[in-house]
């Protein structure tokens, strides 16, 4: 075998090797099964089968091989609901491993598993499509177990945590949860935290266990853990096609979270299979560690870049995801990031899948020669089409993530008006290390799975204490007013689940593996913060209907206009809010974002203006004169009537 890294991109390797057929893994219909894996350094290959996920061999067979380091076998019937793994011969040695294509696996996901998947359909998905899109995306950031663990969610206790919990409608308590909740904010899409299978949770162990999910074992098929049934593989494909076909029920999309930069383990069915390609490694042979996990995946190399668009392409196909959230995405190179897109659009029609990443990474990582990282200050190279967290927003708004006690504008922070007026442009006018194709580009956000939740920063920052569960005036005032300032900024909208309603992890700040209880969506908060709740409600509803806000075009820019710093925490801007539909009412906005502990005094322009939003409301439409108080700590929108 050669392991030299310069070979795995040399014209001869791309020659001799490169695989672009779409067939790999297991293809499984009525009449015929057939196997196929890559594996260019193999000597011999086994194909071991099994008649269950824990049982002895059942049959073994020769892999013959064909071109390009393809191994083929073939059988003349289904073999629907039988498991497999293989033994890849290299100097002699046999290492066994389970097919990194694979689209089924065995509880923990050692064994893959052959799947007609034609019978995982649950009744009505092929007909399954997803709601019509809307003027405004607001993305709703989710872990499956947080959403129903609480046992205030009403969620039958067999189903809490699991994909299924979605399938439930009506919870029959006294207030709304779950899918109704969801139904009645108006969000768009649910962001759903990984989902493919993973290894850091024993599927076979109980329901203490908690992850994020951020280590990827099998990447084409669902976790096991979320599912009724570990031990029939084919019950988590069901099951995962229920919850998504559920949320489309509702008027939902689904966004997938993707971990294609790194894996659970560097032993994983990809190295077994293909020893050291797959892997960046450094000029000692250690491995190079940009994710902080240990490993990276090296995207930029002709068959891990097909193997992740190959996995995009199938989860989009198979169960109908309606957009891709990339981990790390500054680990996986510019020319990947705009195939993928290329690739959604042409089969889907462009913009119907949505994509978006983190344009960063932990650390260095050697990148292939004459490739480009997809990182924030390589935006301009990335398709208008793709998103990336803007870190600069949320930190502007609300303060840095590692420092608790550093504020924001919203909570006290000094000389940060600059910035806002920056950032409600979505960049696009400088004030960052970047120049964003369009708004469309930027994803505006305060909060995240990653780091403290808004509610937790803000008592952190402002109380400085631990006091999570007492409802501060102040500090409920600036949550209205960082997520205000957030709905009111050229971008796309992304909120982490619970922000609405005060959510609070008691102040961890990296809940990846703790206890589901303080994980999990309280739902009793709706309640407790059912003011809240409504502001965002109605934040999300003006977001649907002001084009000067939901305008994503390289132009909406220019739409922005008037742009004031009045004094320390005092800052406004106009907005042309014109469009072609003529009914719009208000052809102009203002926008006021007071974080000064005092009530400022507005001059109102010339025209007949209406207050549409300030600290309390969202849901006004109220005359105003030349005047106006715009209160302490509070946000206020104003649309000029059309004449
Ligand atoms: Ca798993």
């Amino acid at each position: 075998m050669k392991n030299d890294m310069t070979f795995f991109t040399s014209k001869e390797f791309e020659d001799k090797f490169r695989y672009n057929g779409d067939d790999l893994g297991v293809l499984c219909t009525k009449t015929k099964t057939v196997f196929k894996v890559w594996s260019p350094f193999a000597e011999r290959i086994e194909l071991c089968l099994y008649k269950t996920g824990t049982s002895k061999e059942w049959q073994r067979k020769e892999m013959q091989p064909e071109e390009k380091g393809v191994w083929k076998q073939e059988y003349p019937e289904s073999l629907h609901g039988m498991y497999y793994d293989f033994l890849v011969w290299s100097q002699g040695k046999a290492v066994r491993t389970a097919d990194p294509y694979a689209i089924g696996c065995s509880c923990n996901g050692d064994r893959s598993m052959v799947v007609d998947l034609k019978l995982t359909n649950p009744p009505g998905f092929e007909e399954d499509t997803p709601p019509q899109k809307e003027k405004e995306q607001i993305i709703y950031e989710l872990h499956i177990k947080d959403f129903s663990f609480d046992k205030e969610s009403g969620i039958p206790e067999k189903y809490r945590g699991k994909y299924k919990a979605f399938t439930v409608f009506n919870t029959n308590g006294s207030y709304l949860t779950c899918m109704s909740y969801l139904k009645e904010l108006g969000i768009t899409h649910v962001h759903l935290l990984p989902f493919f299978d993973y290894g850091s949770v024993n599927e076979s162990g109980d329901e203490k266990q908690y992850n994020w999910g951020y280590d990827p074992l099998n990447f084409n098929v669902p976790e096991g853990s979320y599912a009724t049934d570990t031990v029939d593989g084919t019950v988590r494909i069901r099951e995962c096609k229920e919850m998504i076909q559920a949320m489309h029920k509702n008027g939902i999309r689904v966004v997938m979270d993707v971990v294609y930069n790194h894996t659970y383990r560097h032993d994983s069915f990809l190295q077994r299979m293909v020893p050291g390609y797959y892997y960046r490694y450094m000029e000692d042979g250690s491995l190079s560690n940009g994710s902080a996990c240990g490993n990276d995946i090296a995207a930029g190399r002709a068959m891990v870049d097909n193997y992740i668009l190959h996995s995009v392409l199938y989860w989009a196909r198979e169960y109908h995801i309606d957009g891709f959230r990339f981990d790390l995405m500054g680990l996986l190179t510019v020319e990947l990031m705009n195939q993928i897109r290329r690739s959604l659009d042409k089969e889907f029609g462009i913009g119907e899948k949505i994509m978006y990443g983190e344009p960063w990474r932990a650390d260095e990582s050697p990148m292939e020669d004459g490739t480009i990282a997809a990182l924030k200050e390589n935006a301009c190279y990335l398709d208008e089409g793709i998103g990336i967290f803007s870190d600069d927003t949320r930190d502007a708004i609300k303060g840095h993530v590692f420092y608790e006690e550093e504020p924001g504008f919203v909570n006290g922070g000094i000389g940060l008006e600059p910035l806002i007026l920056h950032a409600v442009t979505g960049w696009k006018d400088g004030g960052s290390i970047f120049c964003p194709k369009s708004c469309a580009q930027i994803m505006n956000y305060v909060s995240a799975h990653d780091n403290f939740t808004l509610w937790d920063k803000l008592v952190l920052s402002m109380y400085k204490n631990n006091d999570f569960k007492t409802k501060y005036p102040d500090v409920l005032a600036a949550n209205k007013l960082a997520a205000f300032i957030y709905f009111t900024s050229q971008g796309n909208l992304f909120l982490q689940a619970g922000e609405e309603f005060g959510r609070t992890k008691f102040g961890e700040g990296n809940s990846y593996c703790s206890a589901p209880e303080i994980n999990m969506l309280q739902w009793h908060q709706t309640i407790e913060f059912a003011d809240l709740v409504e502001y965002y409600k109605g934040l999300i509803r003006l977001r649907k209907k002001l084009p000067g806000l939901y305008d994503k075009s390289a132009l909406a820019v220019s739409r922005i206009i008037e742009k004031d710093i009045h004094k320390d925490g005092v800052v406004s801007f106009q907005l042309d809010n014109r469009s072609d539909n003529e009914n719009d009412r208000w052809d102009r906005l203002l926008i006021v974002y007071n974080a000064a502990k005092e009530d400022y005094m507005v001059t109102v322009p010339k025209g007949k203006w209406e207050v549409l939003a300030d600290g309390s409301q969202t849901n006004i439409c109220k005359a105003v004169d030349k005047e106006i108080q715009a209160k302490a700590q509070s946000g206020m929108l104003l649309g000029r009537k059309v004449e």
